[in-house]
């Protein structure tokens, strides 16, 4: 066995786990480093502390003044808790979070230091940015770009640091971030939901976004993962003959967790609770030495903080446990991904979850409308969904040879899908009393019950209705959620103010009453929405047929997939609701399709230098010891040995095959990236890089993986899947 693997191996099965200290009880530690409404309410002044909740509910503007009081407060509350920094904390779009730390203590004109955290440096920093992601924003002559208080994340100290959560935007105002196209999505959904409301009651005044994510990854030995030079910088295995057991035993799922990996997750959690981040559940996944953790869903911008947090907690907690996490969608083949569920839905100020259904026919006329509003939503915006979650790394889960499709669908359970089709038979126009009650006792008044035994679970569809939320299944793990829950919030807030536009006509126009023109309106959105409904095996071929001719996009490739980013249809739609400008769709567009370019141009040259520096010296040895050992028969049984060397000489030339077949791919792959990176504009380049470089990825993987199976094991240099997988 090769040193390094012979030596990882060995630093794997001698660990002890680490111990962790765990409060006995978590509530006594949870949010105790968050500058949460307790915390305000201890060091600011009434009228900062009211100033700053005005911020969070009604996103009210705070003053230069009342900031000062702010920062004060702050600066107290973060140094009595071990904090010596602060910083503006981003999520630029490089996917990462990003932070420069400055320190509290300044030095006076006299020498003297003090510490200094005002106003200012609370609201606004102008990090020297130039070299984020910014789609050609940021090339005019006006370089400059800042970050600016996000009052409705609280700020949170990390080690001893003070983070301040943040917007990034360029010094013209483009948004160069994740998190200020959220904030704007949020806003915009609140208000057509708020409206919507009025209908069913007139106390609502807000509706926010609720999302609850759940996170899946794997997690190895550290010593394992840096054998492995492909998982060092791809963050997953590009070659790797598959292990004799896998997970077929399905003996991993929601089995015992191992010793060591409990101490990480112990670990994780209190980390987790100390930073306010509610985790709830943890298990093993499908496949071997894969889990997940989700938490209690919160208010959506929070909650994609705390999903951005949660990874850079997992990356420092699991280096503490010598574990390496890795959030690929597919570190290895043959075995299964990680996605990262987003569970949405939509909540009002008095306490209304709008996709749970209530306990009065009014009630569930409401649940109805946004039901069927995000149904519709879906279908006319499937593209856009698909286009928000495609990536080179979530196309490994989506469209590839694996299981699920990259077709959007909407599954919404049987009984459900029967209430629709009660609701199609409306009467167009007026209704009469005796359907009105029909309706009331026999359709809308059985939901609550129906609801309850909506048992049939469908795990194949990318979005289901799953009782009192819709989950988002298709997103990718190593995803920032924000992305899908901006299009989410935007598509659903378009479609109800369409929708009160339409009832609101009926009402006036046709002089309907307000439910007869809500039915009238519905029946029409459950028709026309019909083809994105599926209830059956979304992983089956027959609905890849189906979807087609459906009309049903099946975008399998993230180049192709981008492209619906800067449709005409999705860039009226971002410019109509205020969320972003053709500018900054277009400069989103930019960054994702130079990105994928980039990750397979990085895996196509690592697999090259492997595939050339790795495999081939290593098999041409083994080979070599066969011609020995066939020149040696040859010398002992002179002319007879042929019969005797038969297999050796099998062997030999079997090796010779695939190193050819290695080296010649290898070529190949090498002149089709020169092509692609002379294509003349990104999309095109990232295009080629698809459709020309990225086969041979499977080429060279195959002969690699076939010579692992033939060379001797004492001398193969990579750390094998078995061990990857199965050593602890
Ligand atoms: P699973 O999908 O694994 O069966 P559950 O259905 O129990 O698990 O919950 C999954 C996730 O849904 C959890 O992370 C939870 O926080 C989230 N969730 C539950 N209710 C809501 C809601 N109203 N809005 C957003 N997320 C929710
Ligand atoms: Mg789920």
């Amino acid at each position: 066995m090769s040193t390094l693997r012979f030596q990882a191996i060995k630093e794997t099965l001698n660990r002890k786990p680490v111990q962790v200290n765990e409060p006995a009880r978590r509530s006594e530690i949870f949010g105790k480093h968050v500058f949460n409404k307790a915390a305000m309410r201890q060091h600011l002044t009434k009228e900062a502390f009211k100033s700053v909740l005005d911020a969070m509910t009604n996103g009210s503007k705070i003053s230069r003044e009342v900031a000062d009081h702010i920062s004060t407060g702050m600066k107290e509350w973060a140094i009595q808790n071990g904090a010596t920094h602060y910083t503006h904390w981003f999520q630029p779009l490089t996917g990462a979070t990003a932070e420069k730390h400055d320190a509290f203590f300044e030095l006076e004109m006299d020498g003297e230091v003090i510490e200094k955290f005002g106003g200012g440096q609370l609201v606004q920093q102008e990090p020297d940015a130039s070299s984020f992601p910014n789609g050609g924003i940021r090339n005019t002559f006006e370089a400059r770009g800042y970050t600016a208080w996000d009052p409705t994340s609280p700020a949170f100290i990390m080690g001893t640091t003070l983070c301040i959560p943040t917007v990034f935007v360029a010094y013209t105002g483009e948004a160069l971030d994740y998190k200020t196209p959220l904030l704007r999505s949020l806003q915009t959904i609140d208000q057509a939901a708020t409206d919507v409301c009025k209908y069913f009651d007139k106390n609502v005044s807000k509706v926010t976004a609720t999302l609850g994510w759940e996170q899946e990854y794997f997690l190895i030995d550290s010593a394992l993962a840096n054998s492995r030079p492909d998982l060092v910088l791809a963050g997953r295995t590009l070659l790797g003959h598959a292990s004799a057991k896998g997970q077929q035993l399905d003996d991993h799922y929601f089995g015992s967790i191992p010793s060591r990996v409990m101490n990480f997750m112990r670990d994780l959690e209190t980390e987790c609770m100390l930073l306010g981040i509610p985790v709830k559940t943890r298990h093993n996944e499908v496949a071997p030495n894969q889990f997940e953790l989700a938490p209690i869903f919160e208010e959506a911008n929070l909650a994609v903080d705390h999903n951005s947090l949660l990874m850079d907690v997992m990356r420092k907690v699991s280096a503490r446990h010598s574990f390496t996490v890795l959030f690929h969608e597919k570190p290895f083949a043959g075995v299964n991904g990680s996605g990262k569920h987003n569970n949405w839905s939509l909540a009002t100020n008095t306490g209304v979850n709008l996709l749970s259904p209530g306990k009065t026919p009014m009630k569930n006329l409401q649940f109805l409308t946004f039901f069927i509003n995000t149904i519709k939503a879906v279908y006319k915006h499937e593209e856009l969904i698909r286009a928000t979650i495609a990536s080179a790394s979530n196309d490994h889960r989506l469209g590839a040879n694996e299981a699920p499709p990259a077709i959007i669908s909407v599954f919404i359970g049987s009984q459900l899908t029967n209430v629709l089709d009660e609701l199609e038979k409306v009467t167009d126009g007026k209704l009469s009393p005796q359907e009105k009650t029909d309706l009331k006792l026999n359709v809308v008044g059985k939901i609550p019950e129906v609801i309850l035994d909506n048992t049939d679970r469908n795990r194949t569809s990318p979005f289901a209705f799953t009782g009192n939320k819709f989950e988002l299944r298709a997103v990718g793990s190593t995803a920032n959620c924000a992305n899908p829950m901006t299009v989410l919030n935007a598509i659903v807030a378009d479609q109800l103010i369409e929708f009160k536009q339409e009832v609101d006509s009926l009402i006036k126009d046709k002089k309907l009453k307000k439910d007869e023109a809500i039915f009238n309106v519905l029946r029409e959105y459950i028709k026309d929405s019909k083809k994105i409904r599926f209830e059956g095996d979304g992983y089956g071929d027959a609905w890849e047929k189906e979807a087609k001719k459906r009309g049903l996009s099946n975008n399998k490739t993230t180049p192709t997939a981008l492209k619906a980013k800067v449709s005409k249809q999705s860039l009226e739609l971002f410019e109509r609701l205020n969320i972003m400008s053709k500018v900054e769709s277009e400069a989103r567009y930019e960054i994702e399709v130079e990105e994928y370019a980039m990750r397979i141009q990085i895996e196509g040259r690592l697999l090259g230098d492997i595939a050339r520096n790795h495999v081939i010296p290593t098999a041409i040895k083994y080979q070599n010891t066969l011609i020995e050992n066939v020149q040696g028969l040859k010398e002992i049984y002179g002319k007879d040995f042929k019969k005797i060397a038969k297999e050796q000489m099998n062997i030999i030339e079997s090796i010779s095959e695939h190193i050819e077949k290695i080296n010649a791919g290898i070529t190949d792959m090498t002149d089709a990236r020169k092509k692609a990176n002379n294509e003349k504009n990104a999309e095109k380049t990232a295009a080629a890089y698809c459709d020309n470089v990225k086969p041979f990825f499977d080429v060279i993987r195959y002969h690699c993986d076939k010579l692992e199976l033939l060379v001797d094991d004492e001398i193969w240099p990579l750390t094998k899947y078995r061990e990857l997988l199965f050593t602890r």
